[in-house]
């Protein structure tokens, strides 16, 4: 129940309607029993300097951030973690006291994708593909926890080097369809699809993986959590792989964010329920 000692927590971005994070978070709020309330606010992309000033002043204890202000907002806060500033974004602000930091929990979400599978990432091989926005964080969550080896698989190479030129010396970009990236997929422990390809409406699309190359032991990762299952998981579990999709990323990241405004490690659980919920409506 919302009263007059109730913090307020929310996300920023335009559009915002179509957000699954109310949903998420308010389950969170309520399974942990928080004085908390959290809401959606729409924020022209002018409008970003006056709303991340007036959040402040408002005292709201923190805020997500989505497209398109990730990149815009790191400016107009007075600190910026490691993980926000390698990926080059941030997605989550704590305000402690009217000071505004900000911080990436994306690579969170994305490593409990792995953990809760009990896949390790030190010491392993991975192939990232696409190297979008959120290729960085799936990169720089590879990079940070030891990856021993990660290469980047792209239709047009030329321009992810530039996209990633921070991250050249850690990552190998290449062509997907040069014969160097077919050895770096046969190598692989780990293989992240980070491209749009197969997502909700165009489900039968898929990223060009030979699976015949693919060790049986490798691991598959699909970021994208609309639909549940994608062509790409598909055929890498009918090949024999273990699999897992983007809901644990989307619903860790949330956990991550929360967890940094209240202290509070909340339910993954309700969190889950909650966002298959939002999704199947
Ligand atoms: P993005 O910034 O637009 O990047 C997309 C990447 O995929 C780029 O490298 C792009 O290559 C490549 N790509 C796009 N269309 C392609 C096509 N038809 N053929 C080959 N490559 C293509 O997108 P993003 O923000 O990184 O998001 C990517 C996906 O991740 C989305 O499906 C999104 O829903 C999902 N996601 C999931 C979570 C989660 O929590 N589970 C979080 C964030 C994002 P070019 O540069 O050549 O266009």
């Amino acid at each position: 129940m919302v009263s007059g000692t109730t913090k307020n927590l929310g996300v920023i971005g335009w559009p915002i309607a179509h957000s699954l994070s109310p949903a998420m978070q308010a389950a969170a709020i309520r399974a942990a029993g928080l004085d908390y309330a959290y809401i959606a606010m729409p924020v022209r992309p002018e409008a970003l300097p006056a709303a991340a000033e007036g959040l402040r002043s408002l005292g709201f204890r923190g805020f997500n951030v989505t497209i398109p202000h990730k990149s815009a907002v790191m400016e107009l806060l007075d600190e910026v973690d490691e993980d926000a500033r390698r990926i080059g974004a941030v997605n989550t602000v704590v305000n402690d006291n009217g000071r505004l930091s900000g911080h990436n929990t994306d690579v969170t979400g994305f490593l409990r994708g792995l953990s809760r599978h009990g896949v390790a990432v030190r010491g392993n091989r991975a192939v990232v593909l696409g190297a979008g926005g959120a290729a960085r964080a799936v990169l720089w969550g590879l990079l940070r926890e030891g990856a021993s080896d990660v290469v980047v698989g792209v239709r047009n190479a030329p321009k992810a080097k530039e996209a990633l030129s921070d991250f050249a010396g850690d990552a190998e970009i290449l062509p997907w369809d040069c014969d160097a990236f077919a050895g770096a997929l046969a190598a692989a422990d780990i293989l992240v699809n980070t491209t749009p390809l197969g997502m909700t409406p165009k489900t039968e699309e898929m990223p060009p993986v030979d699976w015949e190359r693919v060790r049986d032991e490798a691991f598959v990762y699909d970021i994208i959590y609309t639909p549940g299952c994608t062509r790409f998981l598909r055929e890498a579990k009918a090949h024999g792989h273990r699999v897992t999709n983007g809901v644990a990323m989307l619903v860790g990241q949330g956990a991550e964010a929360l967890s940094l405004w209240t202290g509070v490690r909340p339910d993954e659980g309700a969190m889950e329920q909650a966002l298959l919920e939002a999704l199947a409506r």
